[in-house]
Formats: C-alpha cells, structure tokens, sequence
C-alpha cells in the first residue's frame, strides 16, 4: 500500500497527543470501523505511527460495543459495512446525543451516501483511495476542533467548570478539585443526563493512571460527592450501570 509509505515521520510523529490541563499528555483514542482488513490494518499501522491509539471494528454492531464500553475521540467510519451500514451507525451515534467527531470514509463515487453521511451528523469525508497524509491531517483538524469547542465552561446549577483555565466553582466559590476528580466530574456533565458507565470512567483516568480500578473510580466519586453536598448536585449511582449527574431537585 504505497500511501502508507508517503508518510512523513519527522513530520508527524508529535500528532496524536494533546496537552492536558495540568501538563499530564494523553494519548488520542481513535476507533477505525472498516470490514476490509488490509484497508483497516493499513490505517492502524499509520496512525498508530503518528502517535494515535487505534482500535479496530469490522462491523457497526463491533463498534457500538467498543463505543459503550471505551472512551474515544474519533472514529474513521466506512460506510460499506456488512449488516448495519456505516450510515446507520452514525445515525444511531447522533440519535443518542453523541458529539463522537466522525470521518467517514467512502468508495469512489458514491457522492450519495457522502451527502448523506453529512446530513445525519458526520464530521468530515474522505473517498477510498485516500493518501494517508491527507487523513491525518483531518483526523487532526477534527479532533483539534472538537478540542476547542469543548474549551468553554460546562455548567449545571450552581456548579461551573471551566475548561479553558481549569478551575471550577460551586455557587461562585472556587472547587478545589484533584486532575482525577475534575475529569469524573467533567465526564458526567458532558454526558448530562445520560448516565456514564463505570467502565469509561476508568478508561477516561487510564489517562492519567493506567492502573486505576473500578473500586478507585468510587472512592473519586464519594469524595466528589462530599465537595458538592453543598451545591445539592448529586452523583446518582445506577446500579450496575455507573453514574448520573442530577439536579438539585430531580
Ligand atoms: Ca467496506
């Protein structure tokens, strides 16, 4: 596959990591859902090469598992998928709140289903064959752009953070949060009021603590609880779930 040999390494081996609050870096999570295994192979070797982690889906069932269960942020979609198609899982994907930013990948002259692929809430398109230098550098732009909209303040009640200076307040007074804690917290209020399973919860801190546990995530959880008593926003646990984020009230 000769567009994988066009990559320019000393170019692109600082993408693919972005520079936490706090200094910590944490690795870009990127799902690939792709049937044709040379294709996905071939996009795994050079992303990961650019410095991303890839996972690998072969069907749209594949990637709803991987979606729940793991934290990503991005997927490179095929719309040629056996069973569910790769417009389909995009449209479930946006149905459910999802803000996923999505480059979806399509066969030469199939102009419909890019329309279409837009329509319901992909990001970005790319027609197979592709240069992998040019995918990277969407990949990058999206998730760059994903990156600074989600530079602003979350709020909820009297709770806010604030993402751009990393500091957050509970009826005006200053929180004071450890990176652990910030990044439940932060998790919960993004997927308010859906709930957030324990799972990608660890693997939202696997950033910062590639050891931590299921237990570990409680014992954050309980101390945020104590910090936000005060405001009367809850951390609802569901069981065998994970958690929600309420109002004060609800
Ligand atoms: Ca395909």
């Amino acid at each position: 596959m000769q567009w994988l040999l066009a990559i320019n390494r000393g170019y692109l081996t600082t993408f693919g990591y972005i520079l936490c609050p706090l200094g910590a870096v944490k690795k870009m999570r990127i799902l690939v859902v792709e049937d044709d295994s040379l294709v996905a192979r071939g996009l795994k070797q050079g992303l990961s090469r650019v410095g991303y982690t890839v996972d690998l889906a072969g069907s749209a069932e594949a990637a709803e598992v991987s979606l729940q269960t793991e934290a990503f942020d991005l997927a490179v979609v095929d719309i040629g998928l056996p069973q569910a198609d790769g417009l389909t899982l995009i449209h479930r994907l946006r149905a459910r709140g999802s803000l996923l930013p999505i480059l979806v990948l399509t066969a030469r002259g199939s102009m419909e289903d890019t329309i279409c692929g837009l329509d319901i809430g992909a990001d970005d398109y790319m027609a197979k064959p592709f240069r992998l230098p040019e995918l990277s550098a969407r990949v990058r732009a999206l998730i760059r752009r994903a990156n600074s909209l989600a530079d602003a303040c979350l709020r909820h009640h009297g709770l806010t953070l604030d993402t751009g200076s990393h500091t957050a307040t509970l009826d005006g007074q200053l929180l004071d949060l450890t990176n652990r804690e910030w990044a439940i917290l932060e998790t919960l209020l993004m997927a308010s009021p859906n709930v957030v399973s324990k799972d990608r919860l660890v693997q939202t801190l696997a950033g910062w603590d590639k050891d931590i546990t299921p237990n570990a995530i409680e014992v954050h959880v309980s101390r945020l609880r104590a910090k936000l008593a005060e405001g009367h926003i809850e951390i609802r646990t569901v069981r065998g779930i994970g958690y929600r984020i309420d109002a004060p009230g609800n």
